[in-house]
């Protein structure tokens, strides 16, 4: 059975990001999606948030779970015995900053944790958490962008 842990913030989650999760669920027997509890980073939403945001958004997807981490995504991955970690590329610019980090993991794990990358699809490579929260602060339209009870729990931030 082959299993991949798909990191991230998820702050908050958005379509971008619940295309990567089914895709990676339709080649993966098991997917642990797992919300970095990053503490250098001032997020929007808490980890619990966010967890009970990807549960909701995933629910159609039967062998997805949801969790947390904090700390060294390698000792977090040896830990679930998992040793493959998913990542989105969506521009050239995202490839670098992967690059770096997917070959840390490889050499700090002793080459065990592998990262396989999807390339997004085109009509959400425009999409980050970060334009969906500055969208929603101003009172724009985040309806393409978000799951309608993620942009409600946005706009509820903002108010
Ligand atoms: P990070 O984990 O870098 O703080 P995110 O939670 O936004 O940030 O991203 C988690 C992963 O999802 C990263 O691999 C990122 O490249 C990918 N991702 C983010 N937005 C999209 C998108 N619109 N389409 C595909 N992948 C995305």
């Amino acid at each position: 059975m082959k299993a991949a842990i798909y990191p991230g913030s998820f702050d908050p989650v958005t379509y971008g990001h619940l295309d990567i999760i089914r895709r990676a669920s339709e080649i993966f027997d098991e997917l642990t999606v797992s919300v970095l509890n990053n503490k250098t980073k001032t997020p929007l939403f808490s980890v619990e948030e966010r967890v009970k945001m990807l549960k909701e958004a995933t629910s159609d997807l039967p062998n997805v779970t949801i969790d947390s981490f904090s700390g060294l995504l390698i000792d977090y991955a040896a830990k679930k015995n998992i040793n493959v970690a998913i990542r989105g590329l969506r521009a050239i610019t995202d490839f670098e900053y992967e690059l770096q980090i997917a070959q840390t993991n490889r050499k700090f794990s002793d080459g065990k944790l592998d990262t396989v990358f999807l390339t997004t699809s085109l009509e959400y490579a425009y999409l980050s958490s970060s334009t969906v929260k500055e969208i929603a602060s101003f009172n724009g339209d985040i309806s393409e962008c978000v799951p309608d009870f993620v942009g409600r729990m946005i706009y509820e931030k903002y108010r």
